[in-house]
């Protein structure tokens, strides 16, 4: 059929529920909340859990194709799927993605550089790991960590029976921190026939672990980087076989570009390519999986700026609309501390000056 299955409910889905629109298709969210920024713009949509096998069942059948916006999907659920009806990005780019410490050992095994780092599952493992790691040093949970949640950060002296309390004991992945000059994604579409696709690489700037803005072009020390940075993430794709938005997210240091974490999927530092880019990550993400030609990845301006709209921020969206540049993008969701509600992007043409 033409509509199009998305996992999960948030404001990736929603982002990508509008541009299949766009394109003419249905969407169907699959999500366990009530409702959500994605449902709210979708036609059809299942409230269930990721473990109901009827309602997994009953959504397979109602769609041609399934992709997610997260990628924590459990999966048993993928297993139950991919039995039904295609997944894209499929079930390699999601098993590696999800661990931590999977998509570090891939990358590195492909060639690229990481920050030293030791999976661990016990406190005594930890303390092993800190013996090797030393600090300064970021402890952070394998799996479902976002915006920095799931992390500690480790000095010399750290109580390390205190930071494994606080991840909560979890699966985690000891690293050590990294000098970095700024910090860039690579965001690559690979289609369905496996063509790639690549946006400027953004300059991002993160503020308490959060991205805060995305910035195209880059500066020049993140330009300098990112051919490495994007043949790098060309092998990472190839080697997943990854149908679809494919992130990686880099940190630029004295050394070349260090690898931090990728994401299977579209991405908060690609939000810009709505307006500031001939195709959006959105809607070639839903080219890929439809199996249609990658749309023009160029720039519409010389440049463009993302800002997030985190928790209270988004009470400025009056003073944002008074600006006649800027697109603001609301998610509608309830305010909450450190939430991200929104984002506002503006594009510099080139008779303008910035
Ligand atoms: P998200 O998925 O929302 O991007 P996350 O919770 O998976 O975030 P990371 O991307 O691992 O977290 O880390 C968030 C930010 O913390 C990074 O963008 C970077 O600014 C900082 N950070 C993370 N790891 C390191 C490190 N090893 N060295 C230095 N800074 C780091
Ligand atoms: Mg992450
Ligand atoms: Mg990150």
């Amino acid at each position: 059929g033409s509509t199009i299955g998305i996992l999960g409910g948030g404001q990736l889905g929603r982002m990508l529920a509008i541009a299949a629109a766009q394109l003419g298709y249905r969407t169907h969210i699959y999500a366990p909340e009530a409702s959500g920024p994605a449902t709210e713009v979708s036609a059809e949509w299942t409230q269930a859990g990721y473990d109901d096998e009827q309602a997994l069942t009953r959504f397979a059948e109602r769609v041609g194709v399934v992709t997610y916006e997260f990628e924590n999907v459990p999966p048993e659920a993928l297993d139950q799927l991919e039995a039904l009806v295609p997944i894209r990005p499929g079930k390699r780019s999601l098993e590696i993605s999800r661990v931590r410490e999977r998509e570090k050992s891939l990358v590195r095994k492909l060639g690229g550089h990481t920050a030293p780092f030791r999976a661990v599952a016990t406190l005594d493992q930890l303390r092993e790991a800190f013996e090797e790691i030393g600090a300064p040093s970021i402890l952070k949970t394998s799996s479902l960590g976002y915006d920095g949640k799931g992390q500690v950060r480790l000095r010399d002296g750290s109580d390390l029976g205190e930071a494994w309390r606080e991840i909560g004991g979890a699966p985690s992945v000891l690293e050590g921190f990294v000098e970095f000059d700024a910090e860039f994604s690579v965001l690559l579409c690979r289609g369905a026939g496996g063509e790639t696709a690549v946006w400027d690489t953004p300059d991002n700037v993160h503020t308490n672990g959060i991205l805060d803005t995305s910035t195209v072009p880059a500066r020049s020390l993140v330009l300098a980087q990112a051919p490495e940075a994007i043949a790098l993430a060309r092998k990472v794709a190839d080697a997943l076989d990854h149908i679809g938005l494919l992130t990686l997210e880099f940190f630029a240091t004295a050394h070349g570009p260090v690898f931090n974490e990728m994401a299977p999927r579209v991405h908060n530092s690609g939000h810009w390519t709505i307006e500031g880019a001939v195709t959006s990550q959105f809607e070639n993400h839903i080219r890929a999986v439809c199996g249609l030609p990658l749309g023009s990845t160029a720039r519409t301006g010389v440049r463009a700026e993302m800002r997030n709209l985190i928790g209270e921020a988004a009470n400025d969206w009056r003073e944002i609309v008074d600006d006649p540049g800027a697109k603001l993008h609301l998610y509608g969701k309830h305010v909450r501390p450190g939430r991200k509600m929104g984002h506002v992007t503006r594009v510099i043409r080139a008779a303008e000056k910035p």
